[in-house]
């Protein structure tokens, strides 16, 4: 399917690796030009130099925290200030108890994953809508729709920004500009490996017992990959998504138990 997206200029966050690395790729495909971010700058710059390669199209990376002032002052400079597409990414808060969690903690998680994707649109969606067209994806989590108790900081952060984006994206609405929210479940990137490790370890079970036991729990048998998340990503970022304002769609492989 031609998503109609060639020679869009795009920004990915969060991108040397996993899914924002899957989204990246996926515009790329489509014929996006891109600015991505991460914060190890030779990673980052190995994957920005892959996607050209391989796609043919502008790849420049911005090697910065994206969850900082200066991070963000960064990636819009190599912008020059406007994109057509953008896809807000971070890492995910730490996980804990409830009864833990410091006022620090709270402010850092908003920080990183609510206030950050809320400065980028700021800064982004105003020229969007001057030129009458123009497309955002924030990546949050299944944690959204199905609380994780540990996750309470994502929970909490997360829930945030899918409220700001339910009332903002009606409101750019009638100026081309398209606003959604993709949620994933359990993807095979190195996030899947850590809480692999975890299990394996508590539990003194391999990795692959760890992995197949997770599996199980999920109705598809298996993990989502970076590339089945990138594709649909694409698609929210394609001409045909004009008609989706404010949704928040879940990547889960089955796992949300409910009828809607
Ligand atoms: P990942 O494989 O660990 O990749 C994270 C990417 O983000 C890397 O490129 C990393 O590069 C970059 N990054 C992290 N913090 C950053 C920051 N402050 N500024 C700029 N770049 C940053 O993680 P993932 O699995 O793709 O997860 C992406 C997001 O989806 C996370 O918020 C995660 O919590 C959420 N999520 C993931 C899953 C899953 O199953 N994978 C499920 C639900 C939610 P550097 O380290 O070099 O900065």
């Amino acid at each position: 399917m031609d998503l109609g997206i060639r020679g869009k200029r795009g920004l990915v966050c969060a991108a040397s690796k996993g899914l924002g690395r899957g989204c990246a790729e996926a515009l790329a495909e489509a014929g996006v030009d891109l600015v991505i971010n991460a914060r190890s700058a030779d990673v980052l710059r190995a994957t920005a130099d892959e996607i050209a390669a391989k796609y043919g199209v502008s790849v420049t990376p911005v090697a910065a925290d994206i969850t900082t002032e200066d991070g963000r002052a960064a990636v819009l400079d190599a912008l020059g200030g406007q994109a057509d597409i953008l896809v807000n990414n971070a890492g995910g808060p730490p996980p804990g108890k409830w009864t833990d969690w410091s006022r620090d903690d709270f402010i850092k998680a908003l920080d990183a994953n609510m206030l950050t994707a809320v400065a980028l649109m700021q800064a982004l969606v105003p020229g969007m809508m001057e030129r009458g067209w123009g497309r955002v994806v924030n990546i949050t989590s299944q944690s959204v729709k199905t609380p994780i108790g540990i996750l309470g900081l994502s929970n909490t952060a997360r829930t945030g920004l899918t409220g700001f984006v339910a009332g903002m994206s009606r409101q750019v609405a009638p100026h081309g500009v398209v606003v959604n929210n993709l949620l994933p479940g359990i993807h095979a990137t190195d996030r899947a490996i850590s809480l692999d490790t975890g299990v394996s370890k508590a539990e003194g079970i391999s990795m692959d017992e760890a992995r197949a036991k997770r599996e199980a729990t999920i109705p598809t048998g298996t993990y989502g990959t970076p590339e089945d998340f990138g594709a649909t990503c694409a698609f929210m970022c394609s001409q045909h998504a004009r008609f989706m304002v404010g949704q928040n769609i879940l990547l889960d492989g089955g796992v949300s138990n409910s009828t809607m």
